[in-house]
């Protein structure tokens, strides 16, 4: 059996090298796993940073659904 398994992952920020946004990791996908650009294969960084980066995504999605929350809740005061 082959354990050299690896699993590509999308970033949100390209690579420094080549500009891709297809990187590679380790499956065990562990916090100081190296990962690499799968274009070019430069090191990206490791996957705790990468993690991050992921987890940014969904969160200026959540600011989004929280601006709609303020200017619901503030009456607009177009009628008096
Ligand atoms: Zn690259």
């Amino acid at each position: 059996m082959n354990e050299d398994f690896s699993v590509e992952l999308r970033l949100p920020k390209g690579c420094p090298n080549c500009g891709s946004h297809k990187v590679t990791v380790s499956q065990a996908q562990k916090p100081d796993d190296r990962v690499f650009c799968s274009s070019c294969n430069t090191e990206i960084g490791d996957y705790q940073t990468a993690k991050q980066m992921l987890d940014e995504m969904p969160r200026s999605e959540n600011e989004q659904l929280i601006e709609d929350v303020v200017n619901n809740r503030k009456p607009s005061s177009t009628e008096e």
